[in-house]
């Protein structure tokens, strides 16, 4: 397991600001020491449940900030890095769309997917967020891929999403246009993927006459 700078990891969970006090939480259950600057990947769970616990991530919509006084008990408010991230409306936003992804996967039949491209970031978010039903291989459309290594894709996904607008080379979207069973989405939340994901199976559904 590779580490990372602790700024980047706690970015990663979704905290924009907060990060000395976050990192001290994180140093007193002994997940990290205060003087480390780098912390190892393999503690991420871990630490994404820790934090929880203590501190409640707020996007900058009014309406948030709003219910988070309501929300918050005892834990700290944190900017969030992302919309994503948000603990009042990212989260439910995020849930919402997994699940309906996950049972209109399920009406579909679909249990392998194929996604190429979105950054890093987001594909971590996407391995830790993916319903248990679901297997996604996740391409990296910024590194070379051979003609082969498409080709099993290609075989093994059951759909193939071309996830345009996010860090992609033409010349790996390219690999895999001859999918039987594809679409494509040209935005960047995860959360706006899995609702495409949904509409794509749902679309399926219907085109098969109602499942069944
Ligand atoms: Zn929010």
């Amino acid at each position: 397991m590779s580490d990372m700078a602790k700024a980047d990891f706690l970015l990663m969970l979704g905290y924009a600001d907060h990060h000395e006090e976050l990192n001290r939480a994180l140093a007193e259950a002994r997940l990290t020491r205060l003087d480390k600057p780098r912390i190892n990947m393999d503690k991420l769970e871990r630490a994404e449940a820790l934090l929880a616990g203590s501190f409640l991530r707020l996007c900058r919509r009014g309406d948030c900030r709003l219910a988070a006084c309501a929300l918050a008990g005892s834990r700290t408010l944190v900017g969030a890095a992302s919309a994503e991230a948000c603990g009042v409306c990212g989260g439910q936003a995020l849930s919402g769309a997994r699940g309906r992804m996950a049972e209109a996967c399920a009406r579909a039949g679909w249990q392998r997917l194929c996604i190429v491209g979105g950054s890093p970031n987001s594909r971590m978010e996407i391995s830790r967020s993916m319903p248990g039903a679901l297997e996604a291989r996740l391409v990296d459309g910024t590194a070379t891929r051979s003609l082969k290594e498409a080709r099993d894709d290609l075989e093994w996904a059951q759909h193939v999403v071309i996830w345009a607008g996010t860090q992609l080379d033409h010349r790996v979207s390219t690999l895999y246009l001859g999918a039987a069973s594809r679409s494509t989405l040209a935005c960047r939340s995860v959360q706006k993927l899995f609702a495409h994901i949904a509409v794509a199976a749902e679309r399926r559904v219907e085109q098969a006459g109602g499942g069944a």
